[in-house]
Order: C-alpha cells, then sequence, then structure tokens
C-alpha cells in the first residue's frame, strides 16, 4: 500500500472521489504503522539515516537447506496448482509434527490440516468461518492488530480483554470470564505475544482452555512465535487439551524459519472446520505457492539442520534482547520483558504516536506506536536488527523517554 505523510495527500482524483466503501470494509481501520513508516520513508528519500526497529519479521536470509529444497522443486516442475489444502507430503509432516505434542483421544491427520498463504490467510480462513454477526470474540490486549480486522470482516465483534502489567500484560481466565456475555463465540490466543514478547505458563493457558471448553468457545491459538523463546519451550495449546472438538492451532514457517516472503501458514482443525475453510480459500486463492510448499517440507523435515538455524537466531534475538532490556532497566523505564518472539514493549509514559514521532523526527528511530495493538500509551521496539542498531535505537529511545 503506498502511503502519504499526513498533511501532504494530494487533492483526491475524480476516480477517489467516485469511490465509497462497501458495507464489507468501511469499519476497516487503516493500519497504525502507517503514519509512521510513511514518514520514515520522507525521512529516508530526504537523505536521513534511520534506524528500522519496527520490523515485524527476523532479519535473517532464509536457510540454505530451504532454499535448495525450493530450487529442487522448481527443476522437478512442481511448479503447477495443487490442492487448495496443501499438498500431502507437507500436511502429512505438519500433522506429524503436530502429533508429537498432542496426545488426545482424536489423533491429527493430514485432512485436518489446510495450508494457506501465510497464517494470517489462516487467521481469516477460521474467523471467517467460524464466526458472524451477533458473535463476540474475546481478544486479550494488547495483541496484534489483524485479529480485530478479521474478527470486523466477519461482522463479529472483537472484544478487547486488557492485561495487567503486573503479569506482563497477559490475561487471566478470570479476566477473560468477566469480558464474556452469552454472545461470546470465541477466543484468539497468542503465545508467545505480539507486541509484548510474553508467554503464557502451561498453567495459565491450561485454566484458560477450561474456561474456553466449559463455555463452549471456539478458541484461536496463534503459535507463529512458538519457537522464538528465551526460557524453557512454549506450551502449545495441543500439549494441553485431550480433544480438538473447538480448537484451531494456527502456526506456520514466517517467524521461525526466516520465510516471511514465502508465504506458508497453516490452521489445524476439527475436520468439518478444515474442510469449510478449504472451501472458502478454493474461492479466493486457491493453495499456496507450489514452490514454498515443498520449501516448507525440508524446512519441517530435515529437522537437524532446521534446529540448528533456529538455534542460531533464537542465541542473536537472546543477545538482543538482553542489551535492550538491560538499557531499559538501567534507565528505569517500564517495559514488559519478553520471553519470548522478537518485540519488547516500552511504556511512553504518554501518547505512543507522539512518542514514536518524536523519536522517529529528532532522532530517527522507527518503532510502531502502541494504538496497532490498541495500547495507545505504549510502543512496540523490534529487535529483529543488528545488535548495534538495537543498541543505538533504545539508547535514542531512553534519552527521549527521559525528556518525556
Ligand atoms: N500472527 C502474528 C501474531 C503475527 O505477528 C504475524 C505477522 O506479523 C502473523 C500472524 C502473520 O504471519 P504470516 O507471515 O505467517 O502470515
Amino acid at each position: 500500500m503506498t502511503a502519504t505523510v499526513p498533511g501532504t495527500s494530494p487533492a483526491r482524483t475524480p476516480a477517489e472521489a467516485a469511490f465509497t466503501p462497501s458495507a464489507n470494509i468501511v469499519e476497516l481501520r487503516e493500519s497504525a504503522t502507517i503514519a509512521v513508516s510513511a514518514r520514515a520513508r520522507a525521512l529516508r528519500a530526504a537523505g536521513r539515516t534511520i534506524l528500522d526497529l519496527g520490523a515485524g519479521e527476523p532479519d535473517f536470509d532464509t536457510p540454505r537447506f530451504i532454499r535448495a529444497a525450493a530450487e529442487r522443486a522448481i527443476d522437478s516442475g512442481a511448479t503447477h496448482y495443487t490442492a487448495t489444502e496443501g499438498i500431502l507430503s507437507l500436511r502429512e509432516a505438519i500433522a506429524a509434527e503436530a502429533n508429537d505434542r498432542y496426545r488426545g483421544s482424536d489423533p491429527i491427520t493430514p485432512a485436518d490440516v489446510v495450508v494457506s498463504n501465510g497464517s494470517k490467510q489462516s487467521l481469516f480462513n477460521a474467523c471467517f468461518a467460524l464466526f458472524g454477526a451477533g458473535d463476540e470474540v474475546l481478544i486479550p490486549t494488547p495483541s496484534w492488530t489483524s485479529y480485530y480486522e478479521m474478527v470486523g470482516l466477519a461482522r463479529a465483534t472483537a472484544v478487547p480483554v486488557f492485561g495487567t502489567r503486573a503479569r506482563g500484560l497477559k490475561v487471566t481466565a478470570a479476566e477473560l470470564a468477566a469480558s464474556a456475555t452469552p454472545r461470546t463465540r470465541g477466543l484468539i490466543l497468542n503465545s508467545p505475544c505480539n507486541p509484548t514478547g510474553s508467554v503464557y505458563t502451561a498453567a495459565e493457558l491450561r485454566e484458560i482452555l477450561s474456561l474456553a471448553a466449559t463455555r463452549g468457545w471456539w478458541v484461536l491459538s496463534d503459535e507463529i512465535y512458538i519457537r522464538i523463546v528465551y526460557g524453557a519451550p512454549a506450551a502449545s495449546a495441543l500439549d494441553l487439551v485431550h480433544t480438538r472438538d473447538r480448537l484451531i492451532v494456527i502456526n506456520g514457517v514466517a517467524k521461525a524459519y526466516a520465510m516471511t516472503g514465502w508465504r506458508i501458514g497453516w490452521a489445524i482443525a476439527p475436520r468439518a472446520v478444515a474442510a469449510a475453510m478449504t472451501a472458502l480459500q478454493s474461492h479466493t486463492t486457491s493453495n499456496a505457492s507450489s514452490i514454498s510448499q515443498h520449501a516448507t517440507v525440508a524446512a519441517l523435515q530435515e529437522r537437524d539442520a532446521a534446529e540448528a538455524a533456529i538455534a542460531h537466531m533464537v542465541g542473536h534475538f537472546r543477545a538482543r534482547r538482553d542489551a535492550a532490556t538491560a538499557l531499559l532497566d538501567a534507565a528505569e523505564i517500564p517495559h514488559v520483558r519478553p520471553d519470548g518472539a522478537f518485540y519488547l514493549y516500552v511504556d511512553a509514559g504518554g501518547d505512543g504516536a507522539a512518542f514514536a514521532t518524536r523519536l522517529l523526527d529528532r532522532y530517527g528511530v522507527a518503532v510502531v506506536p502502541g494504538a496497532a495493538f490498541y495500547t495507545p500509551d505504549w510502543v512496540r521496539v523490534s529487535y529483529a536488527a543488528p545488535i548495534e542498531s538495537v543498541v543505538e535505537g533504545v539508547t535514542r529511545l531512553v534519552e527521549v523517554r527521559r525528556g518525556a
């Protein structure tokens, strides 16, 4: 999407003036990151050097063994449409990995897996298949901005449930229960969390999952950052439930395998839901890229190479996290100490958007205002950037925060 710097947008053309958004998208919120990223672009174009701590993707290249598998797929002619839900070998690999965790009475089969163009599409398909007008969906907040928009596109109502500082902005089962109504139909979990990096313990997750089971809510568990953790392995919903009747687990290769551009994500769902999501996808995008699917088979099956690549990246993320949090601790700036993902959520001490603009304009550091995550007094710092940039960027952030 091309964005214009606020206040400099040209007059609307006749074609633009003729456009009235349909009821489908009229409520769609423009990304709150756009103003800052547009400004960062404008400053760069004007010759300023900008430290970008806004990125939501690893700054590493896709591991060589995965790229090699993609080359082999191209050379062997795997360049045609595939089944909408994905090639069988990939769905088998996904099911096998998930069954390593899941000990329930209904083992995961390839028929329960739908491969999509990124986990973003998996989440959208799930929201669109499960929720509709009159439904309410609980969203622990702060959380990734697209959940709200996807729930809204399904014409359901997103209900933010705010986490508390003492718990790293995580929510409890009791807090979720307090926000529920007879219309509550689902819950979207994300651990490790974007934007806080907080990780729910197995006990916390178990309590939430058992509340959802008692109430008959659908649970969408977005586990895209599950491999990027700095302490004990993060729990998956699959580790904790005995049946999957109302559970959709979402994952993908974008973050852990540095494969954002390949666009592969998946949902593990009860078979009827998987079939509905496949039908929906068959009328929108069809299959995800055939080449990317073959590359993902290698990512999941060549385990030694994958583990080494993930360990290498996580090692770097950890060093950057430690360096950044040390600077914030020394300056006594409140923040959530991240146990996973590659984000640091910092209390801006006031309006996060104004803070982000000041940081960018005066100090050339781009971060994402917390309004993008429904918590406007915070900013998100990504440490998916070289450690020198992270240290320099957070040092400048501390200066701005002290003068704020
Ligand atoms: N879920 C969360 C919490 C994310 O932060 C992102 C990307 O930023 C996604 C899903 C989407 O990832 P993908 O690239 O697999 O669509």
